[in-house]
């Protein structure tokens, strides 16, 4: 047998590419979607063992811009499906978890440069099309994030290996990681293609099996990472896609054997239902299971009153309403000093009016359409709330509608209560509330911001006063597990800023870093002794 110790290639960040009007690539993309878009509705099936798995209960799949077209139908699954693509990974298990890892790596390094070149329109326009996202957003999401998780994820599995104790003379001390027993469930949320992808591909790549319960209304870009997986030359069974509602899963994997692991991006209270759910059986498993869970967050921009209003206010404008605001990074509370408010406020307001809003295929929609119905009703709810408080008023936006697409303006609020319900309370849409303070209570405006919310995801100081900042990341020390300086809360790149919070919102195991892949593995500890004892007798018995 041949052996060798091999160097992965070197990770670099994927360029994002800027989609000029009129450029080859703006051209080409919109093509991909005009083509989607236009073609016969598809049918999307579960992935099980490698096989495609259709029933007789179709859902429909329709854009969040224009809900009365219906791109396809996914087929809806039930517990039998969720018991058979355990069996399948279970199946698959021995000879995967067995593949020397450079082959795992080779299969994923294959599935970057696939979503590089040939895949990178398709999932780009699947996005757009099935989240609701501009051509940037998507592309940021589903081609760049997801290339950069696969080749630093590779990158970090070598760190992960050579992570190797130290030996005395007379022995040789080894670590080696193996997969854990039994099978990973994979649960992911609506918002992030890549997300979706890298919680399946994460434990895969260090040689788990694992079964996919997407959300529904992301199914529609989750069949094109199926597709991908299997170009790449993900062996069947090693990756489950199973579409069934998530409670009907649940049942069956937490109550089986061999669950070994949860890998979880969603909201907070299902993590904590499933956390429950787990502990309830835990004496039922082989192994104690992982749980790995991003959730959410109340993530904030805190002022100094040293601060330029210009920076202030696009880090308000693009923290809070990219991607309608539906980032689990995105901005949701400011606090801004009263010395700056007035000036933070016109430009927030101008900028917010001059929003173009849309389908995605218009490039110049800077905001599309919220997931669906049931969020677009949610958001509404907040702002007719918001609308009849007196201790609130709109700033700018307020406005919905649900006619054609789930639009919803993006909405600046203004509170003169701290503890205000929608400073606190996660909306997952596009509502940014603003507390204005006395600019001389910076100190203990911090506190506010630390004890204000139970989650504690990301957030952001602004301010041109070293001594600011030095006081906000001592007191925000356990308010945001990724903070910025002098930036807006969102846009966490892999390799760069390793992505999870803290308190209610995450386990923090750092999506797109070593932290998140060491969850995937079991360590054994080896010591061998080159000469053995031969006489039990130490020297101080004489
Ligand atoms: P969600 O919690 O509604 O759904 C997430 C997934 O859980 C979906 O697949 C859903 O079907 C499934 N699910 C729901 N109930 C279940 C149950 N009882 N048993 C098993 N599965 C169940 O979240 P969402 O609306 O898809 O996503 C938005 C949420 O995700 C927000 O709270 C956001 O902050 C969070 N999020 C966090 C991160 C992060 O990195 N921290 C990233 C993206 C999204």
């Amino acid at each position: 047998m041949s052996n060798a110790l091999f160097k992965v290639p070197v990770a670099v960040n994927e360029p994002v590419r800027a989609y000029a009007p009129g450029s080859v690539e703006h051209t080409n993309l919109i093509n991909k979607y005009k083509e989607m878009y236009n073609q016969e509705p598809i049918d999307v099936p579960m992935h099980i063992g490698g096989k495609e798995v259709r029933t007789n209960n179709k859902r429909p799949m329709s854009p969040p811009h224009e809900h009365g077209k219906v791109l396809g139908h996914f087929n809806y699954g039930d517990a039998s499906h969720v018991n058979a693509a355990i069996d399948a990974a279970m199946a698959a298990r021995e000879e995967w978890a067995n593949l020397p890892w450079e082959q795992r790596a080779a299969v994923f390094l294959k599935a970057a440069d696939l979503l590089a070149g040939p895949f990178r329109d398709k999932i780009n326009a699947a996005t757009m099309l099935a989240q609701s996202k501009n051509v940037f957003q998507a592309e940021i999401d589903a081609a760049c994030e997801l290339i950069d998780f696969f080749k630093f994820n590779v990158q970090y599995i070598t760190q992960i290996y050579k992570e190797q104790p130290d030996s005395l003379p007379g022995m040789w001390n080894r670590l080696e990681y193996r997969p854990l027993e039994g099978f990973v469930f994979a649960i992911t949320p609506f918002n992030f293609t890549s997300i979706c992808a890298n919680l399946c591909a994460a434990p895969a790549m260090m040689g788990n099996v694992v079964v996919w319960k997407p959300a529904a209304s992301q199914i529609y870009s989750a069949q094109v990472l199926m597709e991908l997986f299997k170009a790449a030359g993900v062996p069947d069974g090693v990756i489950n896609l199973v579409s069934v509602p998530g409670p009907i899963a649940g049942d069956v994997v937490f109550k089986h054997k061999d669950f070994a692991g949860l890998h979880f991006t969603g909201s907070t209270g299902v993590f904590r239902d499933l956390w429950k759910e787990i502990g309830q059986n835990i004496s039922n498993y082989k192994t104690y299971p992982r749980i790995v869970g991003e959730t959410g967050g109340k993530d904030f921009i805190m002022v100094h009153k040293s601060a330029d209003a210009d920076a202030v206010a696009t880090a308000m404008t693009r923290g809070a309403f990219e991607f309608q605001g539906q980032k689990c990074s995105a901005a949701s509370r400011a606090y801004i000093p009263m010395n700056l408010w007035e000036e933070v406020k016109t430009i927030v307001v101008s900028q917010v009016n001059s929003f173009k809003m849309g389908s995605p295929e218009d490039t110049s929609n800077f905001i599309n359409a919220v997931i669906d119905e049931r969020s677009f009703d949610n958001i509404a709810s907040y702002i007719d709330f918001i609308k009849e408080q007196p201790d609130a008023e709109i700033v700018v936006g307020g406005g919905y509608d649900k006619s054609k697409g789930y639009f919803i303006e993006p909405t600046v609020v203004q509170t003169t209560n701290p503890k205000f319900k929608t400073m606190c309370e996660e909306i997952f849409g596009p509502v940014l509330t603003v507390y204005v303070y006395d600019e001389n209570d910076f100190e203990a405006t911090l506190d506010l911001v630390d004890s204000t919310s139970d989650y504690a995801l990301t957030g952001s100081i602004i301010s041109n006063d070293r001594y600011a900042i030095n006081l906000a990341m001592k007191k925000l020390e356990n308010a945001a597990g990724n903070f910025y300086i002098n930036d807006k809360p969102t846009g966490a790149v892999v390799g760069q800023q390793p992505f999870g919070g803290a308190r209610g919102s995450v386990t923090n195991d750092k999506a797109g870093a070593p932290m998140n892949l060491l969850r995937w593995v079991s360590a054994r500890t080896i010591k061998e002794t080159f000469i053995p004892a031969t006489d039990y007798r130490y020297p101080f018995l004489g």
